[in-house]
């Protein structure tokens, strides 16, 4: 039998209109969609009637899906000579994993695509009105993971790097850390009064964004209940928010439509 095909895709940050043409190309041809839970479920309506749809999204606190289970479904399915899509949120290649699985495609002789999509880390910011680099305020951009401890707790970041030598810094899955991000930010030089914004649920109609500084953004998002996804993005950048804020007009105009 001749096997089948599998395309990692980016599912884009939450707006289903932010996939891209190849990626919708990828859905609608598939036989097997194997999705995550930060991928918006309007996607999948493009797929055909016929194909399977598997969720392996993690909830939190429950594994539905482990990543090795993955790797054999997307194996096996392939093998079948079925084509797959795994669709992931934003983009496949940022803290999705592709790597990992086109690692396991390829040992398995599988021919494979990576689809790439629109990060979190620069569309929730753009939906929140703040550009990632800006001629006057930002010419370097880092996308750092937010929970990257060992299992010591120890964690990797050269954080005297990410203080000193970048301008704007997107941390992923850092909210549930905030509070070290900003302590280690600060010990390692970056002014206590560096603007930080945290995107909640960017590009979709629950955006919230909330601002503050290195020294009260934990604080605040406590007090906002702000909760995952969000993304937090810190640099001067941030100030931009105030004047060229776009999406909430657009929000406010679609809810008197209706
Ligand atoms: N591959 C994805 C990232 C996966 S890691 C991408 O390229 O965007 C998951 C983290 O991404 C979340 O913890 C959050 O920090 C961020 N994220 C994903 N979607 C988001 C959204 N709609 N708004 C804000 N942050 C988001």
């Amino acid at each position: 039998m001749t096997k089948g095909k599998v395309y990692l895709v980016g599912a884009g940050p939450g707006d289903p209109k932010l996939l891209t043409v190849y990626g919708l190309e990828c859905i609608q041809i598939s036989d097997v969609i194997v999705y995550d839970r930060l991928v918006n479920p309007k996607l999948l309506d493009h797929a055909k009637a016929s194909a399977e749809l598997i969720y392996c999204g993690k909830l939190p606190g429950k594994h539905h899906l482990i990543q090795e289970e993955i790797h054999e479904l997307l194996v096996n399915k392939s093998l079948e000579g079925k084509t797959v899509t795994r669709l992931k949120g934003g983009d496949p290649c940022v803290f999705g994993r592709a790597g990992e699985e086109a690692e396991v495609l390829a040992e398995h002789g599988i021919e494979y695509e990576i689809v790439p999509g629109v990060t979190a880390g620069i569309a929730a910011p753009a939906y929140a009105g703040i550009p990632v680099t800006h001629r006057e305020y930002a010419s370097s951009f880092a996308i750092v993971t937010g929970h990257g401890r060992d299992s010591k707790g120890e964690d990797r970041l050269n954080w005297e790097a990410l203080a000193t030598g970048i301008d704007t810094i997107a941390f992923y899955m850092g909210v549930g850390n905030l509070s070290h991000i900003c302590k280690q930010l600060i010990e390692h030089g970056r002014p206590p009064g560096t603007p930080v914004a945290v995107v909640e649920w960017g590009t979709t109609d629950r955006q919230r964004t909330i601002t503050g500084k290195l020294d009260t953004i934990a604080h605040l998002a406590l007090a906002e209940n702000i909760q995952n996804p969000a993304l937090v993005l810190v640099g001067e950048v941030v100030k931009l928010r105030e004047k060229i804020k776009w999406y909430e007009k657009v929000l406010e105009a679609e809810t008197v439509l209706e």
